[in-house]
């Protein structure tokens, strides 16, 4: 074997000690995310690959980052379980843990971004709720999926490595709270869950997802629209529960009770998901009547999935003491609502927040 120098070993030793240096410095570079884990299909498992039976919130989070190939190449994570369930199981407890969760994490200057995985049921009003809620303009990513982890081309691992690269991008910031799932980036009052089943289920037919996200590359096209994060009035400082507030459902025919009941087993506030332009029948608007008269804020949207809702169109809200519930869907509507009504609001002001939120 041939002998090196003296020197020439010494140089070595030095080149190997400056690339350590290098290295280090640069895994010292990578973003920090947070994921906070609350359950869903995402990490949801089944006796068969193939078969459609699941249960969610099976799998913690732990086991969900190990099973994203290359997902630690993107940012230096952290995984957290907060919940473990079914997002048809979502409730404001776990929404106020969440929010405060996120709230306490992105004042840090050691977090760039939280990632939130959930179940796709109720996604769209978990991100609805931290948009309004949440005190930063650092990126906020929620994600899931519609396969189950153990199904044969589960769409989860590609979802969660999308939503990591964009929380922890630095141009994602100001974007308010997203949804990222199937390649596409969604603004959180936009969003709505639009098929059952299939993996394209999040649209957002109105205003158009904001961007895409195609193996951690980035695209945005828009600004999401409405009040959001750090320009919202809304917070969740000291707060233990929200008020009850209840959705009344519009069909043809529809029983005219249905308010009058809600109001007396205690809901503070009603939504109607109205048919078309916030419509129902004559024996509901006469209740609707009732209810704004006793001071429970009623709010018109519409079961329909796109366009807003008029103030004066073949009902018009000044008439019966309601709210137009403007573009929000009824289940948005209902968190804007229970946020609203912390604070004694006359119909003027609450009808101001459904234009700008
Ligand atoms: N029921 C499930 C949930 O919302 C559905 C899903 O995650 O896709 O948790």
């Amino acid at each position: 074997m041939k002998k090196i120098s003296f020197f020439a070993r010494n140089f070595l030793v030095v080149l190997l000690l400056i690339a350590s240096v290098v290295a280090n410095g640069q895994a010292k570079k990578l973003p920090n995310i947070v994921i906070l884990a609350t359950g869903g299909t995402i990490a949801g498992a089944g006796a068969s690959s193939t078969g459609s039976a699941y249960t969610s919130g099976q799998v913690k989070i732990e086991a969900m980052i190990d099973a994203v190939p290359n997902i630690r190449t993107l940012a230096n994570l952290k995984g957290e379980q907060v919940a473990n369930v079914g997002s048809q199981d979502m409730s404001v407890k776990v929404w106020l843990d969440v929010a405060n969760r996120v709230n306490t994490l992105l004042k840090s200057n050691d977090v760039d971004g939280v990632v939130i995985t959930h179940g796709t049921d109720t996604q769209e009003e978990t991100a609805y709720f931290l948009n309004l809620v949440v005190k930063s303009d650092k990126p906020v990513v929620l994600t899931g999926s519609m396969r189950p982890s153990t199904a044969l081309s589960a769409d989860g691992p590609l979802n969660m490595y999308n939503a990591v690269a964009l929380a922890a991008n630095p141009d994602a910031k100001g974007y308010g709270v997203m949804v990222v799932m199937n390649d596409e980036i969604h603004a959180a009052r936009d969003v709505k869950k639009m098929y059952s089943t299939p993996v394209q289920t999040f649209q957002s037919p109105q205003e158009g997802m904001i961007g895409t996200v195609i193996f951690g590359d980035i695209l945005f096209f828009h600004k999401p629209s409405g009040r959001h994060t750090t320009n919202s009035e809304f917070s969740v400082d000291g707060v233990k529960s929200l008020p009850r507030v209840d959705i009344v459902y519009g069909c043809a025919d529809m029983s005219t009770d249905l308010i009058d009941i809600m109001v007396k087993a205690g809901a503070k506030g009603i939504v109607i998901a109205g048919l078309g332009d916030g419509n129902m029948n004559a024996g509901t608007l006469e209740a609707v009547k009732r209810a704004t008269k006793a001071g429970i804020p009623v709010v018109r949207a519409t079961r329909v999935p796109i366009g807003a809702v008029l103030i004066k169109g073949e009902v018009v809200d000044a008439d019966y003491g309601s709210v137009s519930s403007d573009e929000l869907n009824p289940q948005k509507a209902r968190i804007l609502l229970m946020l609203a009504l912390q604070k004694n609001r006359s119909r003027e002001e609450l009808q101001k927040l459904f234009i700008e939120y």
